[in-house]
């Protein structure tokens, strides 16, 4: 389960984040809808760890553990990954290796093993050579309607907006997280990409029971990915919880009712 319990955070001297309290278990899907510059992605970017952000009060917990003193990179081993708004282009980074990385550290993470060690494991070995990883990412990347030279590309260098959002998807996929946040997943998207990226996301919420946790401005996306419960996000913080009703209302009648 992923507790989030009072939290309050600022960027330098503002306070964002005013007391935002939320509880998802495994399986769930809880979309948070709310006007801009309402402290949406500030949330998905505390609980990823971003450095920019201090939490002044409250806590975030992952499975009973307080994960306020974790770094970003230890925050994504236990289960957490967030789709960024707008990812980052990372140039002089192949996307291929890129994507490797990510896969050997899942696996040398499982296995709890250094790289060195896992290089003198037979099974291990295995798992993490780079001509296996390569025919699987080969096979993997057509399921997010990519094509299979993007993986010599730099990491999403030049990408359009769907493009990025599919390649963090398939970081998602490598990663299997417990937790995702999606922030803003159908903003630049056209409807057949949509429709791609939300199929992903439901695909491995049915395999690995993943809770899921949308940020959205538009209804839209939420006939692709159905949630359990719907948030109406204000001024820094939760204001109302409710079912799919809570969001046909809020699209009738916008946020300010
Ligand atoms: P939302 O995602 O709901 O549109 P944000 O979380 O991006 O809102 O932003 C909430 C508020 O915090 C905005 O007023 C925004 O300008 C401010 N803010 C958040 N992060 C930063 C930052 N890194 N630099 C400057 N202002 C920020
Ligand atoms: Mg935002």
């Amino acid at each position: 389960m992923l507790t989030i319990k009072n939290l309050h955070a600022n960027f330098e001297d503002t306070e964002i984040l005013k007391g935002v309290t939320l509880e998802v278990q495994p399986g769930e899907v809880h979309a948070i809808m709310g006007p801009n510059g309402s402290g949406k992605s500030t949330l998905a970017k505390v609980i990823a760890g971003h450095p920019s952000y201090q939490v002044t009060e409250g806590k975030i917990e992952l499975e009973g553990k307080n994960i306020l003193s974790e770094t970003p990179e230890e925050r994504v081993q236990q289960g957490l990954f967030l789709v960024f708004q707008q990812p980052r282009e990372i140039s002089g980074v192949n996307f291929r290796h890129f994507l490797q990385t990510i896969h050997q550290g899942k696996i040398l993470h499982k296995a709890d093993k250094s790289l060195q060690e896992a290089r003198k494991d037979k099974m291990l070995r295995k798992q993490i050579s780079p001509v296996k990883f390569r025919k699987k990412i080969e096979e993997k990347i057509p399921d997010v309607s990519l094509p299979k030279k993007f993986l010599e590309r730099n990491v999403n260098e030049g990408f359009s907006g769907g493009e990025k959002k599919k390649s963090e998807i398939l970081q998602m996929e490598l990663l299997q997280p417990k937790f995702v946040f999606l922030d803003e997943l159908d903003s630049g998207l056209d409807v057949d990409a949509l429709k791609v990226v939300c199929e992903r996301v439901n695909a491995l919420k049915n395999e690995t029971n993943m809770g899921v946790i949308l940020i959205t401005h538009y209804p839209r996306i939420l006939e692709y990915i159905t949630p359990d419960k719907v948030h109406l996000f204000s001024e820094g913080k939760i204001q109302k919880t409710g079912d799919f009703t809570l969001a046909q209302e809020i699209e009738e009648k916008g946020y300010s009712s």
